[in-house]
């Protein structure tokens, strides 16, 4: 390529903002004469390029928007140790087909057996593949709606939580809410019914959604909504949390032979 020739493709690619082609430009322009690439091949490599930093940055910004609490892998979970979750199940719901059908996943069980482990990872699955995603723990949501009920932009709190196209809700359950966040977790819910999916982490049984509610009948009508289309993952077992300490108190009972090794 010419000098001119050269700033001048340098600097449409500047003023289209193609910044990624903009800096390969040099290098693939040279691989492509040794490596007598057509003029096609030359094309792809470069637009794909600017394709994939691009897809790469909003990757990154959606992730920053998703609120996770951590980061945390479907592989960094230990399905050995949590024999009731059938990991054949999650790697297929990691697969996000629920996603793109809306349907919700219901993760249940006592605390520490890695239900908000499962939705993250989940959620990162979903994030790394460009999917938009939002955490909220369930008290930080009634702390944000009272905040928001103050500056009078509830319903712009419930755009906020329709839009993204994974909702993780976390810790149902954990207090009983009152009359106005079970009215909104009712719209929310129903709002992203066959829109948008939801995962919802709960220690409470379904049977015992009736006393986190102030009333049963929006209790059956939020479960209704929710279950129509959900898979629900109960999972049985101990606490990971405690798994170290479930350990030092079993060898702290048999003082004498770990003294004897
Ligand atoms: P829950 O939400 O059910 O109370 P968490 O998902 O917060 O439990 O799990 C508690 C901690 O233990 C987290 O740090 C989580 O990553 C870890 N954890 C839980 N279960 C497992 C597991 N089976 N394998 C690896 N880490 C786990
Ligand atoms: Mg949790």
């Amino acid at each position: 390529m010419t000098e001119t020739l050269y700033s001048r493709v340098q600097a449409a690619l500047s003023s289209l903002q193609l910044t990624t082609m903009a800096q390969h430009l040099d290098d693939l322009t040279q691989q492509a004469a040794a490596g007598n690439w057509s003029t096609l091949e030359y094309l792809d490599q470069l637009t794909q390029r600017e394709v994939s930093a691009r897809f790469e940055r909003d990757v990154q910004r959606k992730l920053r928007l998703a609120r996770l609490p951590f980061f945390k892998t479907l592989d960094q979970f230990d399905f050995a140790f949590q024999p009731s979750v059938n990991e054949r199940q999650i790697r297929d719901l990691a697969s996000l087909r629920f996603i793109a059908n809306s349907d919700n996943i219901l993760f249940l069980g006592p605390p520490g057996v890695g239900k908000t482990h499962l939705a993250v990872s989940l959620g990162l699955a979903a994030l790394t593949t460009g999917l938009s995603v939002l955490f909220y723990s369930v008290a930080d949501l009634l702390d944000q709606l009272s905040q928001d009920a103050r500056a009078d932009r509830l319903a712009r709190r419930m755009t906020t939580l329709c839009r993204p196209q994974l909702l993780i809700l976390d810790e149902m359950g954990y207090f009983p809410l009152d009359k106005r966040a079970a009215q909104f977790i009712f719209q929310l819910v129903s709002r992203r019914y066959q829109r948008g999916s939801i995962i919802l982490t709960s220690n409470k049984s379904f049977n015992e959604w009736g006393d986190i509610f102030p009333d049963h009948v929006l209790a059956s009508a939020i479960l209704d909504r929710l279950l129509h289309q959900a898979t629900t993952v109960n999972i049985r077992g101990n606490s990971f949390r405690l798994k170290d300490k479930l350990r030092a108190t079993a060898s702290s009972d048999t003082p004498a032979k770990t003294k004897e090794k």
